[in-house]
């Protein structure tokens, strides 16, 4: 078991942000909310430590800010 972070709809610049592959609005925020493992879990290591990530609760898409 390890502990899943709820994902959440995300709004920028007063939008609701979509996701672009298959139209999901939740997200979840790297930054904010993924641990370690979870960030292991889904193989983001490789992504910058700085600046937003969301990833797309549905399909795992990544989108960055
Ligand atoms: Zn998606």
């Amino acid at each position: 078991m390890f502990p899943v972070p709820k994902a959440e709809p995300v709004e920028r610049a007063g939008h609701a942000l979509k996701c672009p592959v298959c139209g999901h609005d939740k997200f979840w925020m790297k930054e904010a909310q993924l641990h370690t493992k979870v960030a292991t879990l889904f193989r983001l290591e490789w992504l910058n430590p700085k600046g937003d990530c969301y990833v797309c609760e549905k399909c795992r898409h990544i989108d960055r800010v």
